[in-house]
C-alpha cells in the first residue's frame, strides 16, 4: 500500500504565489488520486509490497504513470517552503554560477524550458552522472529517477498546477514559482 505523504506545510503556506485552493485541489484530488489509482492497479500483482521507486523502475503503462506521478508530486511539494531560503549557497551556488553565470540567468533558462514544454509536463534541474547541472523536461509522468540523473528541483507544468491561479499563463506561474522554492531543500538533494 502506497501512502500519500503528508504535505510539509499548511495548504495556504504558499500564498499568494500558489493559492490554498490550488494546493487543496492539487494535493487532495490530483496527488491523492494518483495514490488511490496506483493502489487499485497494484492490488494482487507482483508490485504489491514494493517501494514506490521499485515500482517506477520496473513498470510501464498505467502503473508507471500513476507511480511516477505520485513520486513527482511529493518531490515538487518538498521543494517549497513558506519561509524559503531564497538563494542557493555553497557548492550548488558555485555550480549554478559556473554553468549559467548567475542565479537570474539560470532561472531565465529554466523558465524558458518550462514554458516551452508542450502539453502536460515537468521541468527539472538535475545533476548528471558526470556531475554537471542540466535543465530538462519530461512529458506526462516522465521522471529522471528512471535515468542516471539525480533530480534537484522540479516545476509541475501540468495545467492543474496553475490554472485556478493563473489560467493559461504558465510563464506567470513560473515567474512566481521562485518566491517559494526553498534552496535549502534543493541543496540537500545534491
Ligand atoms: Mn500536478
Amino acid at each position: 500500500m502506497i501512502e500519500l505523504p503528508k504535505l510539509p506545510y499548511e495548504m495556504n503556506a504558499l500564498e499568494p504565489y500558489i493559492s490554498a485552493r490550488t494546493v487543496e485541489f492539487h494535493y487532495t484530488k490530483h496527488h491523492q488520486g494518483y495514490v488511490n489509482k496506483l493502489n487499485s492497479l497494484i492490488e494482487g500483482t507482483s508490485f504489491e509490497g514494493k517501494t514506490l521507486e521499485e515500482i517506477i523502475k520496473t513498470s510501464e503503462g498505467a502503473i508507471f504513470n500513476n507511480a511516477a506521478q505520485v513520486w513527482n508530486h511529493t518531490f515538487y511539494w518538498e521543494g517549497f517552503s513558506a519561509v524559503p531560503q531564497k538563494e542557493p549557497s555553497g557548492k550548488l551556488a558555485d555550480m549554478i554560477n559556473a554553468k549559467w553565470g548567475s542565479l537570474e540567468k539560470f532561472k531565465e533558462e529554466f523558465n524558458a524550458v518550462a514554458a516551452g514544454l508542450f502539453g502536460s509536463a515537468w521541468a527539472w534541474l538535475v545533476v548528471d552522472k558526470s556531475g554537471e547541472l542540466k535543465i530538462l523536461g519530461t512529458s506526462n509522468a516522465g521522471t529522471p529517477i528512471t535515468t542516471e540523473d539525480i533530480p534537484l528541483l522540479t516545476a509541475d507544468v501540468w495545467e492543474h498546477a496553475y490554472y485556478l491561479d493563473y489560467q493559461n499563463l504558465r510563464p506567470k506561474y513560473l515567474e512566481n514559482f521562485w518566491n517559494i522554492v526553498d534552496w535549502k531543500k534543493i541543496e540537500e538533494r545534491l
